[in-house]
């Protein structure tokens, strides 16, 4: 062979200019590795759905007449790094050219980038996949400066001309919908929640091996992966989204119930996998979600569609690029210092508060949890309690399907933990039980009470909000946001506070029996 294409996990984009041709002197690897599996604790399903989409898109190509050596754990296991494996395959077919498209993760990009292949040019490829070029990152992006999301979202807008009128303004005269969307789901409400579409492809080989060179992660796994692992499946739940979800997405964005056995999947699209292994193409998605629209045009209708294509065209490319700008060093960043570790309940959802049970139970059944469950609920208690980042940082990147470092780091050290000192979020996303009682059902049936401050079995959020709103009252006031809740605060009596501030280190004290 000429040359050796590498293809890693999350790089399964068929539609990439490297497939326009078929040439045997191109020969395409693709390969599991135990370092990939280790570094730090993944989610079974997120194990296998990796392994099995590799596996597929690795037959796709046979299939279209490419020359490809799909190298399994039981070829590989021997290998402890990439750049071993990658330097005995080039040297065994004796080519010319090593080409590699150019991961997402700073870890990778970094081994790739220092590898010397005696006789062998290596080039890197651009994986064809985002809206913003990487090229283009830097002018948009800078190390240690904030960047908010809506001016960029609104320049990309404009940029792929979506949901602009002829006039280039924004379709239905505003940039965003959000007031319109967000709410609780009613009792009513729960019976239509619609069944999600799973698949069921077998995990049994894959399993099999993971357990063989002992790297099977945590979480449960049935017999069948409910993941869509290739582009038809992949397409097939796009579809069902655009037809069963859309007309919903907005309004129920950051609804929660615990009253439904479809609670989990809700009216998201839980195209997360598909998109960040790159089976589907972001603009792709934004355009089946957009001809929705274009050929049923509504203002209800127009309010979900924009909220996903913001998801999608905004926060999607936009937390890419503050990783790429601060990366490295972001992955260590711990803005407000904190050190305590993460509790066990975190690793098994055996915990009285009923919110985290829900998440933590429901993300360990299917590696999953929708944005408001990690943001609100896990995120939102791990910055109250003052859990580590790192800490959290791996707990989300080893369970969550989706979960690559460039989209998770920023999620969860900069919109979650604050980690980051704002360079992502103009406040800490942190919330009393109030703001979970409001957009969920779980309050009702927890052993605490979202009601009580400072009593006897009262909600954690509540008095470890106040705890966190004061220790950094200094800095928070400086945002005139913020002097509302303040108002609120001091207007209770002394002793009231003093007790709320109590009865919160007593919590802090007693995490781990929550
Ligand atoms: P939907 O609700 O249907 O949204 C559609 C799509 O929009 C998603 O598939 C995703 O591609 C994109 N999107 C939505 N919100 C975000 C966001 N904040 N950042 C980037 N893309 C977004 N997303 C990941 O893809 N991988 C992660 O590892 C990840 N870690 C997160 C950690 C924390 C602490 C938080 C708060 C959020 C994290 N997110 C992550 C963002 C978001 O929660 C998931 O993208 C979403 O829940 C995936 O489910 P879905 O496909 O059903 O999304
Ligand atoms: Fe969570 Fe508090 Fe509500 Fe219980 S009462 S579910 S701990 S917010």
């Amino acid at each position: 062979f000429e040359t050796v294409r590498l293809i890693l996990g999350d790089q399964l984009n068929s539609g990439h200019s490297w497939y326009d041709e078929i040439n045997d002197q191109t020969l395409y690897v693709i390969a599991e590795l135990i370092s990939e599996q280790t570094y730090v604790k993944h989610h079974i399903q997120k194990q296998v759905a990796f392994f099995a989409a590799m596996d597929a898109f690795a037959q796709a190509l046979q299939e279209e007449g490419h020359q490809v050596l799909h190298l399994t754990l039981d070829d590989t296991h021997r290998f402890r790094e990439l750049s071993h494996l990658i330097r005995e395959v080039c040297g065994l077919v004796e080519c010319k050219h090593f080409q590699y498209q150019r991961p997402d993760e700073y870890r990778l990009l970094s081994i790739l980038r220092q590898l010397k292949l005696e006789g062998c040019h290596t080039s890197e490829a651009d994986t064809q996949h985002f809206l913003c070029d990487f090229e283009t990152l830097p002018k948009e992006f800078e190390s240690e400066k904030t960047v908010r999301l809506e001016h960029f979202y609104r320049r990309m807008r404009k940029r792929h001309n979506i949901l602009l009128t002829q006039e280039q303004k924004p379709e239905g005269g505003k940039w965003n919908f959000d007031v319109e969307n967000r709410k609780k789901l009613k009792k009513a409400d729960i019976a239509d929640i619609p069944e999600p579409l799973v698949f069921c492809t077998s995990t049994r080989e894959y399993k099999d091996r993971l357990e063989k060179y002992s790297v099977a992660g945590f979480g449960q796994i049935s017999e069948k992966l409910v993941w869509p692992i290739n582009r038809q499946q992949a397409l097939n739940l796009l579809a069902h989204f655009i037809h069963t979800c859309l007309c919903h997405f907005g309004t129920y964005q950051d609804a929660m119930t615990d009253q439904s056995e479809h609670a989990w999947s809700l009216y998201h699209s839980r195209l997360s996998f598909a998109l960040n292994s790159k089976i589907l193409s972001p603009l792709e998605v934004i355009r089946a979600a957009v001809d929705a629209y274009d050929s049923n045009p509504s203002h209800e209708l127009l309010a979900q569609v924009e909220g996903f294509v913001r998801q999608i065209l905004g926060w999607r490319e936009y937390v890419r690029g503050m990783y790429w700008a601060n990366m490295p060093g972001y992955e260590t960043k711990n803005h407000l210092n904190h050190k305590r570790s993460l509790p066990s309940y975190f690793w098994s959802g055996d915990t009285k508060m009923n919110c985290i049970k829900q998440a933590v139970s429901q993300s360990l059944d299917t590696a999953y949890a929708h944005h408001i469950q990690r943001l609100m609920v896990t995120g939102n208690f791990s910055l109250l309690a003052e859990i580590e980042p790192k800490q959290v940082h791996e707990w989300y990147l080893g369970i969550y399907i989706d979960a690559i470092e460039w989209v998770e780091i920023p999620n969860t050290l900069g919109m979650a933990l604050y980690a980051d000192g704002g360079l992502i979020a103009s406040k800490p996303y942190v919330s009393s039980g109030a703001y979970i009682n409001r957009m969920s059902d779980y309050c009702a049936s927890c052993e605490y009470n979202v009601k009580v401050r400072s009593e006897k079995g009262a909600c954690p959020f509540n008095a470890l909000y106040w705890r966190f709103m004061e220790k950094h009252r200094e800095w928070l006031t400086r945002n005139p946001r913020m002097n509302m809740v303040y108002r609120n605060w001091d207007k209770l009596e002394d002793r009231e506070r003093q007790r709320t501030l109590e009865l919160a280190e007593r919590q802090l004290i007693a995490l781990e029996q929550l």
